[in-house]
């Protein structure tokens, strides 16, 4: 848009155009009409306008119809790791699945590299190189889609007891675009040089598989990659579209384990004890304080008491109360300050009940995942060109967690997207009656399959020409100045 060619009403309307279709031709043809008036000019533009859009942008797309031949393979392959889900950790078939269906495709694959995980190579002449990842696992939920080629899978759980298995997540849809990619790219050779390593990453839904693979040295038993990059279903986003967010994405997600102490004795003698129930209840309105009155206010973070345990029957008083917590923030410093504050404030609370110190265990969980602004924006881009602009969406930045970003902490540039995977007439049946579609995790969760995948593979292959592309080699690390999308 120029600044101060337009009023305020021509602005909006510009504004408008911008959001709604393509920009490339609709505001110069706008220009030719206002200042010449030439309407035969106008009517050819607009009747050639079109033809050259789609001739520029899909007439010689490799991707398109090669995913489109491809659907009826894909669809069969997502339902059959649709119908066989393993757990976290006991992956094993699943890998063996998509590891035949790499090496149809002519890359080399390692299995077992960090527990389940599996890695594949296809090198084609020197370049960069981009890594693919999708994850395995299924999760502890009993399917309830009454879906024709819904899960019917048991497995021990982490108790022992048995629980149905489900691809509630999507990781099924991953694996397909994993798949899907992986043979694309090996019969397109002569589209992009460099090396492709996919890989199959166990245990996301505990938060261990990619420390797990970096450990057993992903990175230097394979080639460390110069960008990494994920999907990730999302059930609210409608299928065909994509979501993306540049910058802090998700969140820090660390577990505190506070073991509050007391004297315990019988309820109706309280002044001989030191109740730690009530020292527990100050503590934890105590805890609320730090995000509302400590941490910056424009700084993400949360601070959940998510379990609290003591006593034993009426008129008990426990001699400890165990608290469990669950905290998030995006940057390191908001982190430590976190970790500080609830350690302050638990010495404090006992302090204050003339009570033995607390016992305080912090464990780590997954990094924030920070998407590198430039990659996510030049990828994006390619999205804008493939699906069209109102087709890529801006994302709010959520406060859960993925352990994909631990390959960002290896100093990988990285990048994960939202894949739509609710049909868009299913989506408005359920804001019709004012509920939200079944969210992931859900036993109701699924995703509308063919157009998911349609979009999901060519985001997929998109992804690697722009980055590995045979006219692209040369942007490298400098990618030029883009335009945010929309
Ligand atoms: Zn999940
Ligand atoms: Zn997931």
């Amino acid at each position: 848009m120029t600044p101060g060619l337009l009023d305020d009403k021509g602005a909006l309307m510009m504004a408008k155009n911008l959001t709604t279709r393509p920009p490339s031709w609709q505001p110069r043809l706008e220009r030719v009409f206002v200042s010449r008036g030439a309407t035969v000019l106008v009517a050819v533009l607009a009747l050639i306008g079109p033809m050259f859009r789609s001739s520029t942008a899909r007439a010689d797309d490799p991707v398109k119809p090669w995913v489109e031949a491809q659907l009826p393979r894909l669809l069969s392959f997502y339902q059959e790791l649709h119908q066989t889900p393993e757990l976290s950790l006991q992956e094993q078939q699943t890998a063996r699945r998509l590891a035949a269906k790499w090496r149809e495709a002519g890359f080399e694959v390692t299995e077992g590299v960090g527990g389940h995980g599996i890695v594949g190579l296809l090198k084609n002449g020197e370049g960069k190189t981009l890594m693919l990842r999708c994850d395995l696992d299924g999760l502890p939920v009993t399917e309830q889609t009454g879906l024709k080629y819904a899960s019917t899978a048991t497995a021990a759980g982490e108790d022992g007891a048995a629980t149905g298995v489900m691809h509630a997540c999507g990781h099924d849809i991953h694996m397909t675009c994993s798949a899907g990619v992986a043979a694309f790219l090996s019969a397109h050779k002569d589209l992009w040089h460099g090396t492709v390593m996919l890989i199959g990453q166990p245990a996301e839904e505990r938060g261990m598989g990619a420390r797990a693979m970096l450990t057993a040295g992903l990175f230097d038993r394979f080639p460390k990659p110069d960008y990494a990059v994920a999907l990730h279903c999302d059930s609210t986003i409608p299928t065909g579209r994509i979501g993306y967010r540049p910058g802090y994405a998700l969140a820090n997600v660390d577990s505190v384990d506070i073991t509050v102490k007391g004297r315990g004795g019988h309820g109706a003698y309280p002044h001989t004890t030191i109740d730690p129930v009530v020292q527990a209840a100050h503590l934890i309105l105590d805890l609320q304080t730090i995000v509302s009155r400590e941490v910056k206010p424009t700084e993400p973070s949360v601070i959940t008491v998510g379990s609290i345990h003591a006593g034993t029957k009426h008129n008990v008083i426990a001699d400890q109360c165990k608290l469990q917590l669950t905290v998030r923030s995006y940057s390191d410093d908001v982190r430590a300050q976190l970790k500080a504050a609830i350690v302050r404030k638990a010495k404090a609370a006992a302090a204050a009940f003339g009570a033995p110190e607390p016992t305080i265990e912090f464990t780590e969980g997954t990094p924030a995942m920070f998407n590198d602004r430039e990659l996510a924006e030049r990828v994006a881009e390619v999205f804008c060109k493939r699906f069209g602009h109102e087709q890529i969406v801006s994302t709010d930045p959520s406060m859960g967690g993925e352990d994909f970003s631990e390959y960002g902490r290896r100093g990988v540039s990285s990048f994960m997207f939202w894949l739509g995977t609710i049909d868009a007439h299913r989506l408005a049946g359920y804001t019709r009656v004012g509920q939200a579609p079944p969210s992931l995790h859900s036993p109701l969760f699924y995703p509308d399959a063919e157009p998911t995948l349609r979009t999901g593979v060519q985001a997929l292959a998109a992804t690697a020409l722009e980055l590995l592309g045979t006219d692209k080699s040369e942007k490298g690390d400098k990618p030029e100045k883009r335009k945010a999308a929309p």
